[in-house]
């Protein structure tokens, strides 16, 4: 994860590390090369540029010119400031409501349905909820099948109904349901799409003005580095939601989405996905991801 870019930072760094005196320029220097290297990772320019620019007033305000160790201030600087980039603090998830409704959104092959159920199977081991999943995927009665199987495989009952064709009542059935029998979570898996399109987007805001979520949470795929930001730009423009999941971070992403979505949406990242597997999900800590960046 992020390889590419840890190591490009470590040898922006470098020049700093073991330098008693070091003057203007090599601090100049060095911060070009983490700013070249944030680019380089996917990072938008202007959120790059922003990020050295603070990362200087900081340094020269905290006395890097002066310090013994330079090196290691610098590195601070970034790492907080990669953690302030990120998130800052850890932000929790909304549970309230009886039954707690969670709406996932995103495009198709973002890794919804896998984290539906990795989301799933997460409240039901360590929050003691007993959740429901529901398929509102009403063109692709494949989808509806993996998410049975996902079901099947975590011990989650899963609503679907293959007859119903508007995801409004499919979502408002299985609320209903739930309340019934007993669920106190809601998890609603919604048709994605290869590509933003209007429909898309008004039958999930539908969905969204109908049930009222506790919680909305939009899943991107972290390889798609600057495209993963505009698509969580127009999802955010719709449906406001709460946080993003980034999935498949155990890839060869160079990392950009987890740095820029924050800044560009100003939601949290709540989880990452990082695995095929349904184990495979984290609770995203900003300051335990800095720390991997910097290696
Ligand atoms: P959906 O169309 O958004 O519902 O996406 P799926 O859940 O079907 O996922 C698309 C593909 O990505 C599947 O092959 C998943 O196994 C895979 N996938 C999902 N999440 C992850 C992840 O965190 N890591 C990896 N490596 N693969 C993932």
């Amino acid at each position: 994860m992020f390889d590419n870019l840890t190591d490009k930072l470590d040898k922006a760094m470098h020049v700093l590390k073991g330098h008693g005196s070091i003057t203007e320029v090599n601090v100049a220097d060095t911060l070009k090369e983490i700013r070249r290297a944030l680019v380089d990772a996917d990072v938008n320019y202007k959120i790059a540029k922003e990020f050295t620019a603070t990362a200087k007033e900081k340094a020269i305000g905290q006395g890097v010119l002066t310090t013994l160790k330079p090196g290691q201030l610098l590195t601070k600087i970034v790492k907080d400031e990669l953690t302030e980039l990120m998130g800052g603090s850890v932000e929790g998830m909304n549970l309230s409501g009886n039954p707690s409704i969670i709406l996932m959104s995103g495009l198709q092959g973002s890794g919804k349905t896998t984290f539906s159920g990795k989301l799933a199977n997460y409240l039901k081991t360590k929050k003691s909820k007993k959740p429901l999943l529901v398929a509102c995927d009403i063109y692709r009665p494949a989808a509806i099948d993996q998410l049975h199987v996902v079901g099947e495989q975590i011990g989650v009952e899963v609503f679907s109904n293959r007859d119903e064709k508007d995801p409004v009542k499919i979502s408002e059935a299985a609320i209903a349901y739930a309340k019934q029998n007993g669920f106190n979570a809601v998890i609603i898996d919604t048709a994605g799409r290869l590509a933003i399109d209007e429909q898309m987007m008004k039958e999930i805001a539908d969905v969204h003005a109908a049930v009222k979520p506790h919680e909305t949470l939009f899943v991107v795929d972290s390889m798609t580095g600057q495209d993963a930001v505009n698509t969580a730009k127009a999802f955010n423009e719709r449906l406001n939601f709460d946080g993003v999941v980034l999935t498949k971070l155990d890839g060869d992403t160079r990392g950009g989405a987890a740095l820029s979505i924050k800044s560009v949406v100003d939601k949290p990242i709540k989880f990452i996905g990082t695995g095929e597997k349904m184990e495979a999900i984290d609770v995203f800590y900003p300051e335990r991801m800095a720390d991997r960046i910097l290696g």
